[in-house]
Parts: structure tokens; C-alpha cells; sequence
């Protein structure tokens, strides 16, 4: 209050500012320092909720509820788009027949790890927005005349990583299936090992090795399935040593990156890299098969493994 009617009085042929603020000399230094105010926007990413999808490979707007019963496949070109673990395990299994184990297992903090956001609070807010607890299912159904462990991975779920839940309730299923004597399948999404778990995270691949060794050991079959994408510490370990690994169509596979292996290598990387195409051509994966014929291929391969195990 009284600055202010102290400006009116004495400088009452300028404007009430200048009194206020400092004279001409400062103009150009306040000027240049104010567009240095670069506010970091949270990275939110809003899936409107439409009833039209655009196919990301041919762009043509596919009827979301054409798409559904079509398990995610574009039914123009046949572009696969990512699909859910339950979802997957409902167009897999026979109706009711699918137990589900460990499903109240949730990770813990243990690093107390905070970037953008903290772990936990990373955590609560994909179990809200995908209603699963972490980034893979796992459990015992029917598929076919054939019962089999079958863990589905889902990428939605902090991009399908493999932290300590990923990997126990993996190693709990297999460990399940060898002492049941059952076939195993794993459908694997996965960007890689959980950094928010350090080191935590990488000794799932391990873990999840050991207990498939113990499976092969049995003369148990194990087929793996690789989804786009299925790369790095996933990769590397329980996704490439099925008795039978098979990929959709067009499915990124690999363990780093194009970008990384081209700036290491210094080398032009060649058309089709790193695709389910490319590694079936050679020889990494055994056979591509699409979504909609999943099931009956698995059924195949199960009898067809089954029969060698007798
Ligand atoms: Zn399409």
C-alpha cells in the first residue's frame, strides 16, 4: 500500500513501473534470460478411447470391435498389434480349464529406486491402469486334449520387463510343470530386464535357465513363443532355449537394439533385421506362425513333442 502511493507522488510523469522495476539499463538482460524456462511436461501418453484403430503397417482404420475378434490382427494386412496375457490365454486355452498361480505376487522396492518417478509408485499405477500385478501370467490349462504350464507375458505392464515377479513366478511354473511332468509354453513380450530391480532383475535369467534345465532334463517339451517384441535380458535367456521357438509374423527379435548394434559395429545393418522373417531364414527361430493359427499349431507341436517324450 504504501509504495504504491509513494510512486504516485513523485514520479507522476512516468508510468507507476519503472519506479518499481529497474531503469533502461536492465531491459536487454531480463529479456534474454527469460525464455530459459524449458518445463519438462510429464510424459502422458492418452489412448483415446475410439471405436476406430489406425493400423500403423497399411493405415487403414479398423473397427476396434472387428479387431477384437479378430485377436488383434489387422484384417487388412494382417499387422499383428500388441494383445493382452489374458486375452492371449482366453484365445489359447479351453474355456475354464486355466488355473492361474502366484497371481497376488508383487514386486518390492528393494533398491528404493527413484528416476522420473519412484519404483512404487510406478508400479501402483500400471497395476491400475492394466489390472495385472506385474508383466506376466502364468498357470496350468488345457490346450487341446493337452494340459501345459503356459506363462504369457504382457507388454503393457512397464514394457513387459523381467524383474523378480517376472522371473519367480516363471521358475515357479516351470518347476511345476517338470514336477507334474507337463509340456510348458511361454509366450514372451518383453523390453528386458527391470532396471528399477538392478541387479535383481538380471538374476531372473538365471534362475529361469536352471529350473529349464531341470525341465529338459525330465524329457519335458518346451515350446517358445517370441511376440513383438521379445529382446534383450528375456532374449537372452528362458525366450531362445525352447525345444521349438516359433514368432508371429513381422515380431522384433534381438538382444540390443538396431541403432546400438549399428553404431558398435560400424556396419550397414541388413533389410529385415532383427525380424521374425529374418531369423527364420536364419535359423534362429523354427517357424512363424500367425495369431489366428497359434492354437492349432500348438496343439501340433504338443502332440507331436509328447509323442517322442513316450
Ligand atoms: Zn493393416
Amino acid at each position: 500500500m504504501t509504495t504504491t502511493s509513494f510512486t504516485k507522488k513523485t514520479l507522476g510523469l512516468e508510468t507507476a513501473e519503472p519506479a518499481v522495476t529497474p531503469p533502461l539499463a536492465a531491459p536487454n538482460t531480463t529479456f534474454a534470460k527469460k525464455p530459459k524456462l524449458p518445463v519438462r511436461k510429464s510424459k502422458k501418453r492418452d489412448i483415446p478411447e475410439g471405436l476406430w484403430t489406425k493400423c500403423p503397417k497399411c493405415a487403414t482404420m479398423v473397427f476396434d470391435k472387428e479387431l477384437d475378434e479378430n485377436l488383434k490382427v489387422c484384417t487388412q494386412c494382417q499387422h499383428h498389434f500388441p494383445i493382452g496375457a489374458r486375452e492371449r490365454i482366453h484365445s489359447l486355452v479351453e474355456t475354464c480349464t486355466f488355473e492361474e498361480m502366484d497371481a497376488e505376487m508383487t514386486s518390492v522396492d528393494v533398491l528404493s529406486f527413484t528416476g522420473v518417478a519412484a519404483y512404487t509408485a510406478k508400479l501402483e499405477d500400471y497395476q491400475k491402469t492394466t489390472g495385472l500385478k506385474d508383466a506376466v501370467i502364468t498357470g496350468i490349462g488345457k490346450i487341446g486334449e493337452h494340459r501345459a504350464g503356459l506363462g504369457v507375458m504382457d507388454f503393457s505392464f512397464l514394457g513387459g520387463s523381467m524383474g523378480s515377479v517376472v522371473g519367480e513366478k516363471l521358475t515357479r511354473l516351470i518347476e511345476k510343470a517338470t514336477e507334474k511332468t507337463l509340456p510348458l509354453i511361454i509366450i514372451s513380450t518383453s523390453g528386458g530386464a527391470r532396471m528399477y530391480e538392478g541387479m535383481f532383475s538380471l538374476m531372473q535369467m538365471a534362475k529361469t535357465c536352471a529350473a529349464l534345465a531341470y525341465h529338459a532334463q525330465a524329457r519335458l517339451p518346451y515350446v517358445s513363443v517370441l511376440t513383438h517384441p521379445t529382446t534383450a535380458g528375456v532374449m537372452a535367456s528362458y525366450a531362445s532355449v525352447g525345444d521349438l521357438i516359433v514368432a508371429e509374423p513381422g515380431a522384433m527379435i534381438g538382444f540390443a537394439g538396431p541403432r546400438v548394434i549399428k553404431d558398435t559395429t560400424q556396419a550397414e545393418l541388413p533389410p529385415g533385421f532383427q525380424t521374425a522373417e529374418f531369423l527364420l531364414d536364419h535359423g534362429l527361430i523354427d517357424a512363424i506362425v500367425p495369431r489366428k493359427e497359434m492354437k492349432p499349431r500348438l496343439i501340433e507341436y504338443l502332440s507331436y513333442l509328447g509323442d517322442g517324450q513316450r
